[in-house]
Parts: C-alpha cells; structure tokens; sequence
C-alpha cells in the first residue's frame, strides 16, 4: 500500500461526507452523554479542512496533515479539536520525509497520533473516548504484515461499538457516571468514521 496527496485528499473527502451526512446524528449521541455540539464541532472543522485544502497545493502529505492540523486547532471548540488537531500534527511529522506512505510509515504516524491524544487527553483505553478506537486500530496495523480495508474497517466498526457498554471516565460524559453506559460515545463514532474513509481508500 502507498498514500500519497492525492490519496489522503480522497481520505479527507470521504471522511467529510461522512461527518456531514451524519451531523445530526453525532449531535444526537453527543446530547444523550455531553453538551451535544460534536456533529457541529466536527462538520464544522472538517468542512474548513476541506475548503483549505482543495484550494491549495500540496507537495507532501506532511504539509497536507500540517494544514488538517492548523484548521482542526484553530476553528473547532471543545475537546475534540485539540485531541484531533494533535493527532494529524504528530502525522504530519512522522511522514515527513517517508512520502509516499507505506504500510509501516502509515503505523508510525498514527501510533504517534495516539500518543499525542493520549498526552493531550489524559485518557485511558476504556474510559470511553476515541481512545477506545484509535488503539485497535494502531494495535492492528502493528500486529498485521499487510492491512487490508475491510479489517480496518470492522476493526474500528467494533471498537466504536464497544463504547456503548463502557462507562465514561473522561470528557463531559464523565459527569454522568453510569448513566453514560448505554449509549455511544461521539467521538468514538466520529473516528470511525475516519478510519472507515481511510479503508474505502486503502481498498480503491
Ligand atoms: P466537548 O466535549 O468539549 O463538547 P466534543 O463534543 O466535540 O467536545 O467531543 C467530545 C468527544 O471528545 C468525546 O465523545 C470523546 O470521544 C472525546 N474526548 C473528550 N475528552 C477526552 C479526553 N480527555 N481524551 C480523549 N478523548 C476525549
Ligand atoms: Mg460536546
Ligand atoms: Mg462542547
């Protein structure tokens, strides 16, 4: 597998869809356990990545996930902002000089994005955050020789279903003690999105 700008264009496009068509739906699940702003958070932040980055040009996949990063810090509020602005930053300077991305580039880059919404957050695997899908998904990439999309896929699909049965320990949804159980946590949901976007362009 190769990613260049092209493709994570295509990756960031498909995970925008997704965000926008389910914008309700992740404001839903946010009002259920949070402040029930992570659809527009997100749609937000993710419609001013698109917008920024479908009007420049980009010669790396670095500067590409510098620019994710920027838009995502500066234009969405909340916890979830930062946590992904950091993510896509520690990307950006993984992959630096390793373009285009291959399998093990690919797994660097997004253990170091976990280790920087980990730092960041302060969250632990099963407090239910996208914490709970980011590490299978990292935890796949390290333990297969090849990734396959529809692994990644399921993967996540799994991982951000699991949320629901977990009690929160960080974020606002921690206010709620066991009353969170039972319902998914946003974030985890907009993840996975990001990680099913990521499948469909390591399928294509
Ligand atoms: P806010 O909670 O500030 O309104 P959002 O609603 O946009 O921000 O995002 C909420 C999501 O952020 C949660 O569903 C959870 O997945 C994630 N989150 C919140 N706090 C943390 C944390 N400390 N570490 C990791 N993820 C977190
Ligand atoms: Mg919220
Ligand atoms: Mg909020």
């Amino acid at each position: 597998m190769k990613l260049d700008v092209q493709q994570v264009l295509n990756w960031l496009e498909k995970t925008n869809e997704k965000i926008q068509m389910n914008k309700e739906y992740l404001t839903s699940l946010d009002r259920a356990i949070g402040d029930g702003d992570h659809g527009i958070n997100m749609s937000r932040g993710f419609q001013e990545v698109i917008d920024k980055t479908s009007t420049t040009t980009y010669t790396s996949v670095s500067d590409l996930f510098k620019d994710v990063a920027m838009t995502l810090l500066s234009k969405v509020g909340g916890a979830s902002g930062p946590l992904y602005g950091t993510a896509f930053l520690k990307m950006s300077m993984i992959v630096k000089n390793r373009e285009p991305i291959d399998k093990k580039t690919l797994e660097d880059a997004l253990e170091s994005a976990l280790e920087g919404i980990l730092q960041r957050g302060k969250a632990n695997l099963n407090d239910k955050t996208l914490v709970d899908v980011w590490t299978p998904v990292v935890d796949l990439l390290k333990d297969k020789e090849v990734i396959k999309g529809s692994e990644l896929e399921e993967v996540s699909k799994n991982a951000m279903e699991s949320t629901k049965e977990r009690m929160a320990k960080k974020g606002r949804a921690a206010y709620l003690k066991e009353r969170s159980i039972g319902h998914l946590d946003p974030g985890s949901v907009s993840s996975y999105y990001l990680f099913a976007s990521l499948a469909e362009v390591l399928s294509e």
